[in-house]
């Protein structure tokens, strides 16, 4: 009989695989995987397709979100990360060299823009911006050196949605991988790979999990060897999801096409409204006829999100007052969560930009950003006609 110090330990580890089917993917909270033969576990080690080892290399809870997300996105292969930025960064430190060159939107997440400038400052990676909006524009840009073209299916908070077909076409012809932040439309609305994309990379705290409960990223590759490359990095900085994480994110997954529904009929009903009201000066919307993104968003998207902003007449203090004043709106900064949220740029993650600084960012003193939840949109309307009263 074992001693009770060595019982303890090893007591209820399951013997071998449960039986039954469980309905729900299983949370694998463990680090690691026991073997019989240290040559199956050599052969484990050999790259992303072998058995489970280690949970930084790979886990079968995580690898469930992989696949599922790879489904969704058309993809071949997928990474889950533990943020989005961790997704982004995993693919932008894993493919590009000093000397390289990236073209990138200029309307991009700002965590993103901390990233390009960082290599651009310590490890010489040059990156030029363009709008975003014409594909003879990047091919304006592009250099033998160019490596990379940097996207996202729509911008934040102006809803700008690139045209990424046309984009993506000259990337293609010019052997440039092409990377799209699909955090703010899901595999619902866009599928980036359909229209040339070789990497999609998601924030999956926003809608892939969509409860506001967890942080976490996936990067999806159109092939397996862009795919192989970057795992191989992200092993190496760590940067891979927890099973937890990856579990939440799957269950989120689940009700992901009837949120996006919602979220997106949400969004229309309060654009529509606001644009009729007094005291807006402008709203953006990707489906709303004036938005400048319009024709390319009817050609992209098959629904306008549900992110909107707007610009209120009375400036600075209005649009403070206002995300102070909701209600059943939370002032929070994050999207894509079941709840709605308000933001108010100017007095919180852009406090720092004068008028001018705030302009060249595509965001006024009066914008407000609205990320539209699924709650019924009588009461988000009249939660914002009250605020608005109010500011
Ligand atoms: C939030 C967000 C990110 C960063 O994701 P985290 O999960 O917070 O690391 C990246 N891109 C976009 C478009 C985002 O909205």
């Amino acid at each position: 009989m074992l001693h009770p110090q060595t019982r303890a330990v090893h007591a209820g580890r399951p013997a071998s695989p449960a039986s039954g089917r469980p309905l729900s993917t299983p949370v694998h909270q463990s680090s690691a995987f026991a073997f019989d033969s240290a040559d199956a576990l050599a052969r484990a080690m050999a790259g992303p397709e072998g058995e489970f080892v280690y949970s930084r290399r790979g886990n079968p809870t995580v690898a469930a979100l992989e696949a599922a997300v790879a489904g969704l996105e058309g993809g071949a292969a997928a990474l889950a990360t533990g943020s989005g930025m961790g997704a982004i960064s995993a693919v932008l430190l894993s493919l590009l060299r000093p000397g390289d060159h990236v073209v990138a939107q200029r309307c991009l997440y700002g965590g993103t823009h901390a990233v390009l400038r960082d290599l651009q400052e310590r490890f010489g990676v040059e990156v030029d911006r363009i709008s975003g909006d014409d594909p003879a524009e990047l091919a304006g840009v592009l250099l033998p050196e160019t490596r990379l073209l940097l996207l996202e299916t729509i911008a934040n908070p102006t809803a700008q949605v690139p045209d990424l077909p046309g984009l993506m076409t000259v990337a293609g012809e010019a052997g440039v991988v092409s990377v799209v932040d699909n955090s703010l439309a899901s595999p619902v609305l866009c599928r980036p790979i359909e229209f040339g994309a070789d990497i999609v990379v998601h924030s999956a705290t926003k809608y892939l999990a969509g409860h506001s409960d967890v942080i976490g990223g996936v990067v999806v590759f159109a092939d397996r060897e862009l795919h192989g490359e970057v795992w191989q990095r992200a092993v190496e900085l760590g940067s891979t999801a927890a099973p937890i994480a990856a579990w939440l994110t799957l269950r989120g997954i689940q009700t992901l096409p009837l949120r996006m529904r919602q979220h997106c009929e949400n969004a229309g009903l309060l654009a529509g409204r606001l644009s009729g009201h007094p005291e807006v000066t402008a709203v953006r919307w990707p489906l709303l006829p004036h938005h400048p993104s319009h024709e390319t968003a009817r050609r992209v998207l098959s629904g306008g999100g549900g992110m909107l902003s707007f610009d209120l007449a009375g400036g600075r203090e209005a649009g403070r007052r206002f995300v102070e004043s909701v209600r059943v709106a939370q002032l929070a900064l994050s999207l894509g969560g079941v709840e709605t949220l308000v933001a108010h740029p100017a007095s919180t993650s852009h406090r720092e930009l004068d008028a001018a600084e705030l302009r060249a960012a595509g965001i006024g003193e009066g914008t407000v950003r609205i990320a539209v939840g699924i709650e019924h949109p009588q009461d988000l309307w009249s939660d914002i006609e009250n605020a608005l009263k109010l500011s």
